[in-house]
């Protein structure tokens, strides 16, 4: 691969700190995970090198192997989505769990935890109501985020949604909007456990729209590490 990913990262910090600065926000305000799924352990090495402090992967069994042999010099986000029973493998090398979409998850994560420590979560959000993704409906979603005070180690950071491809990404726009102010009416209503401040939303097509619409987080994979599969 002749990009390195310290230049694609250059790049896409400069292009965040120019859409902050359009949109008036502050820049620092955006965490980059780069989303290492398809790449090789050297090439997430690669990430951390360039400055990357945030790394993400959709599967337990990518988190073990990378995670064993670059350590925790750098936040790791569980993106996929997980069955309960495979909790407990990730429960002790994740800082952040962006896919959390029902009780019995929050619930083993709890009984992971033991009330010793707290994990910081986004509720997944199927915003486009689309069959075939993940997520809740966004009218579960108050619900389902009062039910969570009964985990007492469930930190309800913010929402996540995957918007669906679309050749124009503007189409993707409205979903975004749409996250945000669901977002913004539960932080509303100051829940202790859910303060829901963050949004997780934006990939390699379409971060730049997520930004624009208010992304706290954004996933990138292609666009910064690149695709070895
Ligand atoms: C793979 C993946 C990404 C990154 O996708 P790219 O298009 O390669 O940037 C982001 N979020 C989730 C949940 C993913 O599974």
């Amino acid at each position: 691969m002749s990009v390195t990913v310290k230049h694609n990262f250059d790049q896409i910090q400069a292009e965040i700190a120019s859409i902050c600065e359009r949109v008036g926000r502050d820049s620092q305000s955006v965490h980059i995970v780069a989303v290492t799924k398809y790449v090789s352990t050297e090439r997430a090495q690669e990430a951390i090198s360039a400055g990357v402090n945030h790394l993400g992967e959709n599967r337990v069994e990518g988190i073990e192997e990378k995670r064993d042999s670059l350590g925790d010099v750098v936040s790791w986000h569980f993106i996929g989505s997980l069955q309960s029973k495979k909790v407990k493998k990730v429960i002790d090398h994740i800082t952040y769990l962006h896919s959390l979409d029902r009780l019995s998850l929050a619930k083993e994560v709890d009984k992971r935890l033991e009330g010793k420590q707290t994990l910081d979560c986004f509720v997944q959000v199927n915003v486009s109501g689309e069959e075939s993704k993940s997520g809740l409906h966004q009218k579960e979603v108050l619900p389902f985020i009062e039910e969570l005070s009964n985990y007492p180690s469930i930190n309800v950071i913010g929402l996540m949604t995957m918007a669906p491809f679309v050749e124009d990404n503007e189409q993707t726009r409205p979903i975004f909007k749409k996250l945000k102010q669901l977002q913004l009416s539960i932080a509303e209503k100051g829940y202790k456990h859910a303060p829901c401040t963050e949004l997780s939303m934006g990939m390699s097509n379409d971060y730049h729209i997520a930004i624009e619409e208010g992304a706290t987080f954004v996933r990138i994979g292609t666009a910064l590490v690149g695709n070895e599969k």
